[in-house]
């Protein structure tokens, strides 16, 4: 954590969810929020609440939204000076409404918003100059200024010693244009630490069968991996043959947006803070754990003590 804060370069978004359960937004019906969201958001709201020097990368409105998401961060210790207001956009929006069988119905305003509308900037400069550590979110590369942001960062922060973690974040069937399959590809390749969720990880190898994938992940240059597994835990694997998994907490599940980034944001922010790969999936696991057990994206992060008492009350799977 010497070197510099970690940063997170993204989408921030509020969310609004529906109360009831069914189908969509034909109806009136009642409604939750907004709650602070964007899954880079997420993330580094984690990372801030952990105790880790944290800092965000993007943009909101000048409207309530945005302020809802500013406060929010700001509150949880996090580096803001490098979020822009924009004066025209508002703050990117996601309505949700969850469906019977835990599908999901969304409306959003992220394209068309201040979250899309963001560049190198004066304040992105100076954050990214003393930044120690970059986290990127492949569903960002959708953006093509935050791919400007992105390219330009990951090689300041390399240069100066920093690190990289990467969650691909990238549906299996999502077919990306040429040139952003190739960025994604280049990003995985540099990642001193992947986050991948179920078969994202043959998304990002681009090999089938787990075994194959994590051979050529490493074969390419990752140097961690950390897959997840929703309530099945999650598994460490390192470049020297070392596996650790680490079963799930029982919880009953509330909401699971939310849950892989409060996951990845507690595992590298106890990384970052010198803890043990075996160490910091326990803090990780209890933060994804912990996230699900209460309605909106990011309102189950936890504290440090919050999630020592967490670990404390709550059994494990075996
Ligand atoms: P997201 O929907 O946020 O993208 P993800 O697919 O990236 O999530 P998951 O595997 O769903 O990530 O969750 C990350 C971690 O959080 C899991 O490995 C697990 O440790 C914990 N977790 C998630 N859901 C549950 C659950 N229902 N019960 C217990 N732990 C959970
Ligand atoms: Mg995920």
């Amino acid at each position: 954590d010497q070197l510099g804060p970690t940063v997170c370069v993204g989408e921030i978004l509020v969310e609004i969810v529906a109360t009831t359960v069914g189908n969509g937004f034909m109806e009136a019906q009642p409604l939750v929020g907004p709650f602070a969201s964007g899954a880079p958001a997420i993330f580094i709201s984690q990372c801030g609440r952990l105790g880790g020097s944290a800092a965000m990368i993007g943009a909101v409105g000048a409207d309530d939204f945005g302020r809802v998401n500013l406060e929010r961060l700001k509150g949880d210790g996090v580096d803001i000076s490098a979020i822009s207001i924009d004066p025209d956009y508002p703050t990117g929006s996601a309505f949700v409404r969850y469906r019977k069988d835990g599908s999901r119905d969304f409306v959003y305003n992220i394209a068309t918003s201040a979250a899309a509308r963001f560049g190198w900037s004066e304040g992105v400069s100076n954050l990214i100059g003393r930044a120690g550590h970059l986290h990127v979110m492949g569903s960002a590369l959708s953006v093509p200024s935050a791919c400007e942001v992105i390219d330009k960062a990951v090689d300041i922060v390399k240069a100066r010693g920093g690190t990289l973690s990467v969650d691909p974040n990238i549906r299996k069937e999502l077919k990306l244009d040429e040139a952003t399959e190739q960025r994604f590809a280049q990003l995985v390749a540099k990642a001193d630490l992947l986050l991948p969720s179920g078969e994202e990880l043959e998304r990002a190898a681009g090999v089938e069968g787990e075994t194959s994938a994590i051979r050529r992940l490493f074969e390419i240059g990752v140097k961690e991996i950390v897959l997840k597994r929703g309530a099945d835990g999650a598994t460490y694997y390192s470049r020297e043959g070392e596996r650790v998994d680490a079963p799930a907490f029982i919880v009953s599940e509330i909401d699971p947006t939310g849950a892989g980034d409060c996951f990845g944001g507690a595992y590298l922010t106890c990384r970052r803070l010198g803890m043990s790969a075996t160490d910091a999936l326990i803090y990780a696991a209890a933060a994804g754990a912990r996230n699900v057990t209460v309605v909106g994206p990011m309102e189950g992060a936890g504290t440090r003590e919050q999630l020592d008492a967490f670990i404390a009350a709550t059994e494990r799977r075996s």
